[in-house]
């Protein structure tokens, strides 16, 4: 589904992706752990080309996306991606806001779209919520919309960078088992993500970042359990 071959990227002198190789195969759940500043968001911004990056390759469903400016409004259809604050249309009620992309971008009919968008809002449980205004809901159903919003284009692949940073812990349960039901259904998910019991329960694959380079990826199992690397060490001891 996705395949990372190479990839720099510099800000100005900074060098923030470091030779990143990587594979999301179809269906898998990647998590991208590592400390702030490592270069998880700027990875994930490459994928639907938010960002570009300087040298290296990536294929997504079998097209190289970064060599070219060429059908970038198709990749972002396949390539939905949820943000750490929600990026709601606050004029706009829940279901508007669903609607939104698929009648303007994808110009799939109205009536279409909103059943398509009470379905995505009865899974994530916020089918009472259809005509209520963003103003009115919490942080995690706030985050619940945007993830309905950005499965209603239908993409191949979703994008996470830390959709649950921004909650109330309280709130934090709610969009990960949103997420997990997700993977569940067989969603391909890359995630930049602190919550390690998701990663640990839902991740097939963890991969440890640190300044811009990749350390070290395995099963969950593997980066929790053993890591190899000194630095993998040193991190996860730290965040348990
Ligand atoms: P992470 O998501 O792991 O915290 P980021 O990808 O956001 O890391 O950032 C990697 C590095 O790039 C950091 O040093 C950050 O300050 C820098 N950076 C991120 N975005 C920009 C930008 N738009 N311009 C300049 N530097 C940036
Ligand atoms: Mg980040």
């Amino acid at each position: 589904m996705i395949s990372i071959k190479g990839l720099d990227k510099w800000y100005n002198s900074l060098h923030v992706l470091r030779d990143i190789n990587l594979q999301v195969d179809e269906g898998e759940v990647v998590v991208l752990i590592g400390a702030s500043g490592s270069g998880k968001s700027t990875l994930l911004r490459c994928l639907n080309r938010l960002e570009r990056a300087d040298r290296g390759e990536i294929h997504i469903l079998g097209r190289e996306i970064n060599q070219t400016d060429k059908d970038l409004d198709q990749l972002r259809q396949q390539v939905g991606m949820v943000f750490q604050h929600f990026h709601l249309f606050p004029h706009m009620t829940v279901i508007e806001n669903v609607i939104e992309a698929p009648i303007h971008v994808k110009k799939m009919n109205r009536r279409a779209a909103e059943r398509l968008a009470t379905e995505l809002l009865q899974k994530v449980g916020l089918a009472d919520k259809m005509h209520s205004y963003p103003h009115s809901l919490s942080g995690g159903q706030k985050q619940r919309v945007a993830i309905a919003r950005a499965l209603a284009m239908q993409p191949r692949v979703m994008l996470f960078d830390e959709p649950t940073s921004a909650l109330d812990p309280e709130l934090v349960g709610e969009v990960l088992s949103v997420m997990k039901e997700l993977a569940q259904d067989g969603m391909t998910m890359v995630v930049v993500t602190h919550e390690m019991g998701f990663a640990r329960e839902v991740a097939d694959k963890v991969v440890y970042m640190d300044e811009g380079r990749i350390i070290e990826q395995g099963t969950p199992e593997q980066i929790f359990g053993a890591p190899q690397e000194e630095r993998t060490q040193r991190f996860v001891s730290q965040i348990y």
